[in-house]
């Protein structure tokens, strides 16, 4: 790593001080607190990327010493080389700063993967202050090391709601440093600089929004015509959502099952409820591991899918009694029903992949009839009068987010958006983007996958002069247009004006909507020697 010598004081000047981590021993500290403004809505935790697994301090890799010396303030292990474009960006920043001059505010999870992003955007010129999106997933270790090693950064694992706000405010309220652009996971900074201190709003060039709750958000604001910078709403870049869904839950469904059941998946028949992209991940990897899978669907055309890969599709009540292991990633409410689970077979495993705990109908299984057992930390076993028993993993909760860890890879495909979103807003000429919410232009996202080739000693093929006519393409890209694979979040009722724009009806392949990105000469270059 490559370490931010900058060292700020508590009011994020430069000044060579240390930076405070504000641990709760700071009482005196706690008196200037803001008061609550409500309930907070935990639903931040699920957003797309959510990583609260991670505090459970468990990491993937160790970094090998002679190839990625750690810095050495940080005492956790992540493979530098899981975050392969996050390095290239900053070998780019030896020659040039394209955040020189930003002050960043950021509100997202406080783990080992964002120490690696906060790093890389000091080493483009940025200032940060940080704050955590989640009273939970804090690694206190991560904290403590961004902050000694000069990153003003307010957070720590179990925050209270009071505290949650009193961090936020501290990285914005601030004398002498005033943010220009807001990095947020959840919309909870957004919200708190417009409710304290609307004026911030002069200064600040742009919203880099990464959670499904957060672009709502920001959509609603548009909406009301009350969004006062642009907006990027990294949530739906289409490299990022393959990541998060389907290749993020093939990996980690095995993970999540192994660690909380110790089961074997070969020959176990599973039953997999909805075929989209986390359905899609799940049955692939437990085919590979010698499952039984069958599929149940309501989309025809998920459902087709899903025989073309050769998995059954059957209706649930048909394969309740015989499955071994029931798999919900829906995104609906009341999937398995008290019914279903009444019928299952003693030892059934029942869990959630999907976004929040309303697939499986857990409140109808809190009846006296039924015992509830905890038999180790997020594995409850509940048992009928009769002596069955099912398995229930992690109260109906994400499995993976709860129980197992999220690769650092995803992580790193999450991060470059972010950073590149950041000096795309904080770099385009006035008047590229409006008031409004956008996706990262097509281009960009090319970009993030491009980083992430090397890694495999991928070869790209490149257009010829005469292809790229053919296709009425620019060789360098953009590749697709922006509304191949649009993502389904965009195809909600979405009041933002600059939607269409974003994603047009009809196909306009030679004429990309997006306006032309701005660090141009470090976007996709196939013959840069990076790549
Ligand atoms: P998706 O829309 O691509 O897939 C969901 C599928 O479920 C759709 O094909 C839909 O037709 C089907 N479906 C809806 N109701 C159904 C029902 N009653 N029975 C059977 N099928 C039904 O969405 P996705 O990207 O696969 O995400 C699914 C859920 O997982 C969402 O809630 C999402 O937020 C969440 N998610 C979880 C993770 C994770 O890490 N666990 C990652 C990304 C997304």
């Amino acid at each position: 790593a490559m370490p931010n010598k900058k060292k700020y004081n508590v009011n994020g000047e430069p000044t060579g001080m240390k930076a405070q981590i504000q641990f709760a021993d700071q009482k005196q500290e706690f008196n200037k607190r803001p008061s609550k403004i409500g309930r907070r809505s935990l639903s931040r935790s699920i957003s797309q990327s959510s990583t609260d697994s991670y505090s459970s301090g468990v990491f993937p890799r160790c970094v090998p010493p002679a190839l990625f010396p750690p810095h050495p303030h940080f005492p956790f292990a992540i493979s530098l080389a899981e975050m392969p474009a996050l390095m290239a960006l900053r070998k780019r920043a030896q020659g040039e700063k394209p955040l020189a001059g930003a002050k960043i505010v950021g509100c997202t999870h406080i783990t080992a993967q964002t120490a690696v992003l906060m790093e890389t955007l000091g080493a483009l010129g940025a200032q940060c202050r940080w704050a955590a999106c989640n009273i939970y997933s804090t690694l206190n270790e991560v904290a403590a090391a961004l902050a000694e090693s000069g990153f003003p950064v307010f957070a720590w694992k179990g925050e209270s709601e009071d505290d949650f706000w009193w961090c936020i405010d501290r990285c914005v309220n601030v004398e002498g440093w005033q943010p220009n652009m807001i990095l947020d996971d959840g919309g909870d900074l957004t919200h708190w600089i417009y409710k304290k201190y609307p004026n911030m709003f002069k200064k600040i060039k742009g919203i880099v929004e990464e959670s499904v709750t957060g672009v709502h958000r920001l959509y609603q604001l548009s909406k009301a015509g009350k969004l006062c910078v642009p907006a990027m709403n990294v949530n739906d870049s289409v490299t990022k959502q393959k990541f998060d869904n389907l290749y993020c839950c093939r990996e980690s469904i095995l993970d999540g099952l192994k660690r909380t059941t110790d089961m074997m998946f070969g020959g176990k028949q599973v039953v997999v409820c909805g075929y989209g992209e986390v359905g899609k991940g799940c049955c692939a990897a437990l085919k590979a591991m010698g499952s039984i899978v069958y599929v149940t669907e309501i989309d025809p055309i998920c459902a087709l899918q899903a025989c073309m890969d050769g998995f059954r599709l059957v209706k649930l009540n048909e394969v309740i009694r015989q499955v071994d292991i029931v798999i919900t990633c829906t995104g609906n409410k009341n999937v398995v029903t008290r019914e279903h689970l009444d019928r299952m077979k003693n030892s059934c495993i029942v869990c959630n992949m999907g976004h929040s705990n309303t697939e499986i109908d857990v409140a109808s299984l809190r009846t006296p009839e039924l015992t509830w057992e905890r038999v180790r930390s997020q594995v409850d076993h509940v048992i009928w009068p009769d002596g069955k028993r099912i398995v229930l993993l992690a109260e109906g909760r994400l499995l993976n987010l709860s129980c197992s860890t999220v690769p650092t890879f995803v992580l790193s495909i999450t991060a470059t958006t972010q950073a590149l979103a950041l000096i795309e807003l904080y770099n385009a000429p006035e008047g590229r983007y409006k008031q409004d919410v956008y996706l990262l232009p097509k281009k960009m996202d090319e970009y993030v996958a491009s980083l992430h080739l090397p890694t495999f000693d991928a070869h790209l093929t490149e257009l010829t002069d005469e292809q790229a006519k053919y296709l009425g393409l620019n060789k360098n890209g953009p590749f697709k247009p922006n509304y191949y694979r649009c993502p389904p979040a965009l195809t909600l009722p979405v009041p933002s004006s600059s939607v269409p724009s974003q994603c047009p009806p009809s196909p306009v392949p030679s004429q990309p909507c997006a306006p032309a990105p701005a660090w141009g000469h470090l976007r996709f270059n196939p013959t840069h020697p990076l790549r």
